[in-house]
């Protein structure tokens, strides 16, 4: 059974990543990173690092259909947002699934989920079935439910989530006792490394980003291309990310309206965040940090 480690660039699935190396031996195990074309340089970087050193395979993953978060989102006609989350089911969840039905053998998936980082997720089982919610008749719209059943007819996914009870100080600590780094992110403040920015980003870290010149400039191109492709003007940001004042047209915030705003002195940095925390609710939990 082969062992795969869902590997964002992130700390909890680095530190996942190491310990399959550790309890299992670096023959059984492969990591799994799902590539939205919208991660940080230095994330991309730190990926290819983290897998040489443990001398265990990468697998990249990328959609089939889209090239990347921005592909995705022309296609779409506007960005995703908190309530319209698709980026993560189109470039996280369906190519871990098309992966995983194309291979002839059975799996245990390591996630680096901890209970600590929402409600959400402290309500999680630290063991289950990756494909639990195909057996359940009131889960509807499941992405190739059929061939899926079919896969788990002769072959198993078992998800693991070994660090559930750990806290972030722990993860950390696990990282350097083994001589690794986390990413470099983290150290200029980031909180969040996957998407380079998720759009659930707090506004502190836009703050970072906006001083970050490769990110702010990546994110402002963006956005313009949405403008002169779509003509639809779908900004990054949610109405309602910054208050409606700081918005020329009232509503939608651009990139740059947003920069400005969370580089006010009086900026309310910490108000408007979402309760739920930043993490990704998918139903294929762990593929989003
Ligand atoms: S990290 Fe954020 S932007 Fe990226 S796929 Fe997940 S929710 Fe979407």
């Amino acid at each position: 059974m082969k062992i795969l480690v869902q590997f964002s660039g992130g700390k909890d699935s680095q530190a996942c990543l190491i310990k399959a190396v550790n309890d299992y031996g670096k023959d059984k195990v492969t990591a799994v990173f799902c590539d939205t074309g919208w991660e940080h340089a230095v994330t991309y970087d730190h990926i290819h690092s983290v897998v040489e050193q443990l001398g265990v395979p990468l697998v990249t993953l990328k959609s089939k259909k889209y090239k990347d978060f921005v592909d995705m989102s022309i296609k779409k006609g506007r960005f995703p947002s908190s309530q319209r989350r698709f980026c993560t089911s189109e470039l996280k969840v369906i190519p871990m699934i098309d992966y995983i039905l194309s291979q002839d053998e059975s799996f245990i998936i390591i996630q680096g989920i901890r209970a600590r980082e929402s409600k959400a997720r402290a309500g999680y089982a630290m063991e289950c079935s990756y494909f639990l919610e195909y057996f359940n008749d009131e889960v509807k719209g499941l992405y190739h439910k059929k061939a899926v059943l079919e896969w788990c007819k002769t072959h198993d996914a078992s998800v693991l989530r070994p660090i559930f009870k750990w806290s972030a100080q722990e993860v950390i600590d696990y990282i350097l006792a083994n001589g690794q780094r986390p990413n470099p992110l983290y150290e200029r403040g980031f909180a969040r490394v996957g998407c380079f920015p998720c759009i659930m980003c707090r506004k502190r870290e836009v703050q970072l980003i906006s001083k970050d010149k490769w990110a702010s400039e990546r994110l402002i191109k963006a956005e313009q291309r949405m403008k002169d492709e779509t003509k639809c003007g779908s900004s990054f940001f949610s109405p309602g990310y910054i208050p409606a004042r700081f918005c020329s047209n009232g509503q939608y915030p651009t990139v740059q309206e947003v920069f400005k705003y969370v580089n006010r002195n009086d900026a309310q940095l910490d108000m408007f965040e979402l309760e739920e925390g930043y993490s990704c609710m998918s139903l294929y939990h762990g593929l989003c940090e």
